[in-house]
């Protein structure tokens, strides 16, 4: 049976350290490896706003004390994070965890039900958002039974909540000798049996699921990334969203051991984005699909800005197309040496893999390979599986991605059918991506086999519009999927059987419907089209046929 192996030296997971330990207290600290002056940090590119990594463990330090003393955070227990991109955000995040907490991040653009759902689903019980996200916060955290006085500011002010600047000096009135000890793993467990993080993904099925992260996964993704990392990288921007496990690897974990300076950027514009660039120097950029889509389009946007410095571009979360690849060419051109640190590379993988599976080492940083998602990261398994037969493929044969190695996630929290359908017995996640592995073991991803809608890099969960939509009353019976999007990449399409007595108005049922879920939803989770018909292909179990789906929505679109 072909098990394809990664072809990079092994990593060695130091397993009795949990996070914070290891990136601050430990030989992997920045903080025990470089002089004081010399220890990088996180900026915020708008206003300047600065956090060194020592601020970093001091300030989570005091909030740990705070956290647990006087507001009761036990450990096990979960504090959610609904908020953009902050300097404040990593400190909560380490705060949580050095106080044996687990982090749960939620995206700013939620509505109530959705941040409802995370915060229940998570089981929080303190959450850190924004001003501008009380509203909902605040609902949501009722509906979830998170008294007001759990929910603080990670910036800015507001009546009747608790700041992060007063948190700290709570945490700091309880003096050096009062602070409490930085959290150990308990007796007779290693970091890959503690789990750290619970991030939302759908997986291959149903609605999203809270997926627990252990500490040993996030840790291994770093060691696996900082073995394929140019030396040269020390300045990161951080346009992705940290509640996403690209965003919370690669733009908060990994640079603190890099020792690399993180530029944040509180509201994302392609303008705010390129004066970063510009001001910092940066040499590499990681983005999703749209954001370079807009770039080769955009062009007289990109000629205002000096973007010389810039060296490498990397895109994950979702598929390139070849056309805007090749666009990006031509703006970008590669030296005629095409060395090392030039040039195009991509992750893939998946929340439930903690970020990548594959990705390009520095000697792949080529246009040429830029089509396929990299080579298997370190200490990595790969299979591909057949999906009709179950077979595995040998080279150059598409099927099911299958993938084994210390970043491969604990599993869902509370929902054992979905762990063992997605994680088999022999360790091996299940992604759902069809694609194929080649002689130079560099992987393509040719399809996708699972029901997931990615909008932006995006997740959507088919099964969540269905819900919401099967509640309408005008329904009576709806599929969703994903059909190309030319910005988006894809954006959902909903098939619906409209309720018998609403069928002579299908138009204006149709629109009612598309508005309802503009109502409910956040807006990457917006129907672009309604296709009305007579009924939903299902299976004798009552299962819908989604490969019978998507094929009517390759034939041609009837929507509304
Ligand atoms: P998420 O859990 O939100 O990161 O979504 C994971 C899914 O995004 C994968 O299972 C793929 O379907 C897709 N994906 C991630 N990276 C890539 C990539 N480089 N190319 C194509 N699809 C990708």
């Amino acid at each position: 049976m072909p098990i394809f192996k990664s072809q990079q030296p092994p990593i060695n997971v130091p397993w009795h350290l949990p996070i914070w330990t290891w990136l601050f207290d430990s030989e992997y600290s920045p903080l025990r490896k470089h002089a004081a002056t010399d220890v990088k940090g996180y900026t915020n590119a708008a206003t300047k706003e600065h956090l060194s990594y020592a601020d970093v463990k001091t300030h989570s330090t005091h909030l740990s004390t705070a956290l647990k003393k006087n507001y009761g955070l036990q450990e096990g227990q979960t504090v959610s994070l609904f908020s953009p991109n902050t300097v404040w955000y990593p400190v909560a995040m380490f705060g949580t965890l050095r106080a044996g907490g687990v982090v749960s991040g939620a995206s700013p653009a939620y509505g109530i039900d959705e941040m409802t759902y995370a915060l229940q689903k998570a089981e929080s019980k303190i959450l850190f958002t924004v001003p501008s996200s009380m509203n909902i916060a605040a609902a949501a955290a009722k509906n979830a039974g998170i008294p007001k006085e759990r929910i603080f500011l990670l910036e800015g002010q507001m009546d009747g909540y608790k700041t992060m600047a007063e948190l700290l000096l709570e945490g700091i009135a309880h003096g050096d000798a009062g602070q409490i000890p930085q959290y150990k793993l308990p007796p007779g467990k290693k970091n890959k049996d503690v789990c750290g993080f619970l991030s939302f993904s759908s997986g291959t099925t149903g609605l999203p699921k809270a997926v627990m992260i252990a500490h040993s996964n996030v840790i291994a993704q770093c060691l696996q990334i900082d073995q394929i990392s140019p030396e040269t990288l020390r300045r990161i921007l951080a346009v992705l969203p940290l509640f996403h496990i690209t965003g919370l690897v690669h733009q908060l974990h990994l640079p603190v051991l890099l020792n690399a300076n993180v530029y944040m950027l509180p509201s994302f514009t392609m303008e705010s984005m390129y004066k970063c660039v510009e001001e910092y120097r940066l040499e590499e950029m990681l983005l999703v699909p749209p954001i370079l889509i807009r770039m080769v389009r955009e062009k007289e946007l990109l000629k205002k800005y000096d973007l010389s410095c810039l060296r490498r571009f990397s895109s994950g979360a979702a598929p390139l197309s070849a056309e805007i690849l090749e666009l990006l060419q031509q703006t970008f051109p590669q030296t005629a040496t095409g060395d090392a640190n030039t040039g195009f590379k991509q992750g893939y993988g998946m929340t439930e893999s903690c970020s990548c599976i594959t990705a390009h080492p520095p000697d792949k940083y080529n246009y040429k390979y830029a089509f396929r998602v990299g080579t298997i990261v370190a200490s990595t398994e790969v299979k591909i599986i057949d999906p009709d037969t179950g077979k595995e493929c040998g080279l150059n044969e598409p099927g099911e991605i299958c993938a084994r190695g210390p970043q491969i996630v604990m599993g869902y929290l509370n929902n054992e059918k979905a762990t063992r359908e997605t994680f088999d017995q022999d360790g091996f996640l299940h992604t759902g991506d069809i694609g194929k592995i080649d002689e130079e073991g560099l992987i393509a991803i040719v399809d996708r086999a699972k029901e997931l809608i990615k909008v932006k890099g995006e997740q959507v969960a088919p099964a969540e519009l269905e819900d919401l939509l099967l509640g309408h009353p005008d329904v009576e019976d709806v599929a969703a999927l994903g059909v190309p999007d030319e910005y988006a990449g894809e954006r959902p399409k909903a098939y619906i059987v409209l309720e018998k007595s609403k069928r002579g108005d299908p138009q204006g049922t149709g629109k009612k419907l598309i508005k309802y879920v503009q109502e409910k939803k956040v807006r990457h989770k917006w129907i672009k089209e309604i296709e009305i018909v007579d009924e939903i292909p299902k299976s004798a179990s009552g299962k819908i046929l989604r490969r019978v789906l998507r094929d009517m929505a390759k034939k041609g679109t009837h929507g509304l």
